[in-house]
Parts: structure tokens; C-alpha cells; sequence
């Protein structure tokens, strides 16, 4: 064996085929090896004893607004976040920033931004809107791991929703390219109708938001993307499912042979609409938060779920500041809180094990995304760890948190389990909640698939 730089020693490694009390051998930013005692002679040993050693969360969902809105947030703070939370790559969506990543052009701003501010690896969503299919083929030769499409407003002039021939037709060019295209799955027929009539009428409280994105706007959403999907034989995954039946159209798909898959986040994992009005318009989200029982269908349906991802959606504090629920920041911050909601709410409180925490919250987004190297603890892959204490506890508070704006659905709250260290490609870049490095992720590209 060549030499190691870093022994990882004495902890529980979650590796895919179950737990167990292992070294990690490091070398030039790969596992080298897992061993229950590797010899000494590293340049560097840590002690993992007492703790779990998770894969790194590989969180597949974050809107880091950057370059052009960095005052929402920007790669810098949101990476500092990521790592803290014990997630080692993010992938970017393409809205939110300026200009929106709807060209190789614009990916290669994004680009140079990343590998200069970024503590953690980054890949990136290219986008699909009207007018530029044409550019999908560049996108893909520059290495997006697929194409964000909204069926709902944005809200962003610069990133229009996708109408269906839009959709149908970027879905045909995704197809050739071998790429998925991800939904955001409401009617906006049926949720820009039921606001204008709220707002008409001077209903404006958060319970008057929540009852204008019905569970029927995601559902016949879901339903006509993969209508879609099926058509062009396009791979479909769908965002931040929020309903039970939402999972299970996906599901009955998946079963019939189309290449659908869908994530949830943790927020409707743990968080209800009481949740909602409770704490206002941080906890304000679209989809919105729904019923304790919708959350609990979640649940049961976490077999169907690929993966979970935090949707991190940051915006300037006075954009969550209105009396007016609608014309408040729709958003939840949640890059921090991704694998600690997990293993508070799925290990502690409902039994998972550690192994299925860890393909919900890394190897199963990288896995759809075909990220090379990412979310699985094995010889050969990037040494991304999140070092755990499962005994420990984190109080989310303002000064806990890492991203540009301290506000979150997710403060007041305690998480059981703690994120001891975050390790990038063997480095460790957060250990206590300080961030120990600078800056040094790097942009992620996908693998090609087989040819079939
Ligand atoms: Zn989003």
C-alpha cells in the first residue's frame, strides 16, 4: 500500500453494506483503505473513536445566487454553511443567480466563482426556459448534472416558468443528451389562480398562502411531467415532493419502466403547517408546508424517495418582513440542517439506520446525479466524512449558523447528534463549527453514462 496521509481511527464507518468499527486510510484525497486496524505510519491521525463517520451529505438542491445576488447569499457563505452541516458537495441550481445558468457562457462564470470561494466540491443544474433549448448541448459539454425546469412562476424575470412545449421539447434535447430534467411540479394555473383570489379578497395571512398551493397543484403537476418524461424518454426527476401522493405517481412510474425519480427535504420531513404559522415567513416555502398527516406520508413513502435535499432558498432578511404573506421571500433556509434534521428526525426519533440516513442524505443523489467519487464511503472515493457524535446535541441559534443570513425555519430548534468535523478530499474544512480552511472546492462534473 503507498503511503497514507491521514488515518481516520477508531470510529463507526457507515459504509454501504452496513456499520462497523474501522480505520479510514487516506491518501491523495481518496480512501485508500477501510481496515479495522491499518498499520501507522500516516502523516496524520484522527481520532474517531466514539464517533460515526458518515459519508459527507451530497446535497443536491441549494440556491447560492452567485454570481449576481450575493447579498442573498453567495458561494463563500453557503459552502461555509454546507460544510458545517457535514455536507461535502452541493449542487447549484441555476436560478437566483445573474446571470441564470442558462448557458455555457454563463456556467463559466459560475465556474470561475466556485473555484475561488467555495469550501466544499459543487456541481451545477444547467436551466431549461423558453428560448433555450438550443443551448442544452452546450451546458452538457461544459458538465451540468441536468436541466431545472419550473411548471410554476418564479417569481424571477430572468428565469421564466417553462411552459409545456417548452418542456416537451428541452425534455426531447435532454433525452439525446443523456441528462434529466428536473420539475418544480405545481399548476400554476390552479396557484396563481387561488392567490390573485386571496389577495383579491384581503386574505393574506400565512394560512391564506398555504391553502393557495393545494396539494391537488403538485400532484397534477407531477402528473403531466412524467406524461412527459414518458413521451420523450426522458429521464424526470422531480424536486422537493411534498405530498405522499406526489412520491407514489413517481413510484407507479418508475414501476411501468420511465426513469423518474423524486426528492423530498427535511423540512417536509419535520416541519407542518403549524410549523408554518408559527414561526412566519421563515418557515414560508413553495411547495408549502403541508398537514401533519401529508408529513407522515412522507415517511412511508421514504422507500420511493431517491434522496433528500435542503432546497436552500436564503434571501435578505426585509424580503420576509411583510404583513403580507404573499409578498413575502418564499424560502427556507436549510443548507446547515441537512444530515443533522436527518439524523435527529429519521435515526433518533424513528429508527433508521445510520446506512439508510446515509444514502438518503448523500449516495442516493449522487448516485441519480453521477457524481464520480461522491456519497458513498469506499476505496476509491473522494474522503468526504462528516464526523457525527450521536450522543451530542446541536442547538440551531443565529450565531450556529454559517450562511450570509442568520434567519432559518430551522432555529429553536435541537437537533440529537452532532457534526464533529467535515472532511473535503481529506481536508478537514469545519471541526467544532469553526471553518479550519480556506477555500478550496472544486467544480464536479458528471460521468458519462454507458452506452446502452
Ligand atoms: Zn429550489
Amino acid at each position: 500500500m503507498s503511503a497514507l496521509d491521514l488515518i481516520v481511527r477508531g470510529g463507526t464507518v457507515v459504509a454501504p453494506d452496513g456499520a462497523r468499527r474501522a480505520d479510514v486510510g487516506i491518501a491523495g484525497g481518496r480512501i485508500a483503505a477501510i481496515a479495522p486496524e491499518l498499520d501507522g505510519g500516516a502523516g496524520e491521525e484522527l481520532d474517531a473513536r466514539g464517533l460515526h463517520v458518515l459519508p459527507g451529505a451530497v446535497d443536491a438542491h441549494v440556491h447560492f445566487n452567485d454570481p449576481g445576488r450575493t447579498d442573498y447569499e453567495g458561494f463563500e457563505a453557503g459552502t461555509r454553511a454546507a460544510a458545517a452541516g457535514g455536507t461535502t458537495t452541493v449542487v447549484d441550481m441555476p436560478l437566483n443567480a445573474l446571470p441564470p445558468t442558462i448557458d455555457a457562457a454563463a456556467f463559466d462564470r459560475k465556474r470561475a466563482v466556485v473555484e475561488r470561494s467555495a469550501l466544499v466540491d459543487v456541481a451545477l443544474w444547467g436551466g431549461l426556459v423558453p428560448g433555450n433549448v438550443d443551448r442544452l448541448g452546450e451546458l452538457a459539454a461544459r458538465g451540468v448534472v441536468g436541466f431545472k425546469a419550473f411548471m410554476t412562476a418564479t417569481g424571477m424575470p430572468e428565469f421564466a416558468m417553462a411552459d409545456d412545449l417548452t418542456l416537451y421539447e428541452g425534455m426531447r434535447v435532454a433525452a439525446r443528451l443523456r441528462l434529466p430534467v428536473a420539475v418544480h411540479a405545481e399548476s400554476e394555473a390552479i396557484t396563481a389562480g387561488l392567490a390573485d383570489r386571496a389577495r383579491r379578497e384581503g386574505r393574506t395571512a400565512m394560512r391564506d398562502y398555504l391553502r393557495s398551493r393545494p396539494a391537488i397543484a403538485e400532484v397534477e403537476a407531477i402528473a403531466r411531467a412524467l406524461l412527459l418524461a414518458e413521451e420523450t424518454r426522458c429521464a424526470l426527476h422531480v424536486v422537493h415532493v411534498s405530498t405522499g401522493r406526489g412520491v407514489a405517481l413517481v413510484a407507479e412510474a418508475r414501476a411501468r419502466g420511465i426513469d423518474a425519480t423524486c426528492e423530498t427535504c427535511p423540512h417536509y420531513l419535520v416541519l407542518d403547517e403549524d410549523d408554518a404559522e408559527r414561526l412566519g415567513a421563515v418557515a414560508k416555502c413553495s411547495p408549502p408546508l403541508r398537514a401533519g398527516a401529508e408529513r407522515e406520508a412522507l415517511w412511508a413513502a421514504l422507500d420511493d424517495i431517491a434522496f433528500v435535499a435542503s432546497d436552500h432558498s436564503p434571501s435578505p432578511p426585509e424580503l420576509k418582513r411583510s404583513d403580507d404573506a404573499f409578498a413575502n421571500w418564499g424560502g427556507i433556509a436549510g443548507v446547515q440542517a441537512l444530515l443533522g434534521a436527518l439524523v435527529d428526525a429519521g435515526h433518533h426519533a424513528r429508527g433508521l439506520a445510520l446506512e439508510r440516513i446515509a444514502e438518503l442524505a448523500a449516495a442516493g443523489a449522487a448516485q441519480r446525479l453521477r457524481l464520480p467519487g461522491k456519497g458513498r464511503i469506499e476505496p476509491g472515493a473522494d474522503a468526504d466524512l462528516a464526523l457525527v457524535d450521536l450522543a451530542g446535541t446541536t442547538e440551531v441559534t443565529p450565531a450556529s449558523l454559517h450562511h450570509r443570513h442568520t434567519h432559518s425555519a430551522w432555529v429553536g430548534r435541537t437537533f440529537r447528534g452532532r457534526i464533529v468535523r467535515t472532511l473535503v478530499r481529506g481536508r478537514t474544512v469545519v471541526a467544532d463549527g469553526r471553518v479550519v480552511a480556506p477555500p478550496a472546492g472544486r467544480v464536479v462534473t458528471p460521468h458519462a453514462t454507458e452506452e446502452s
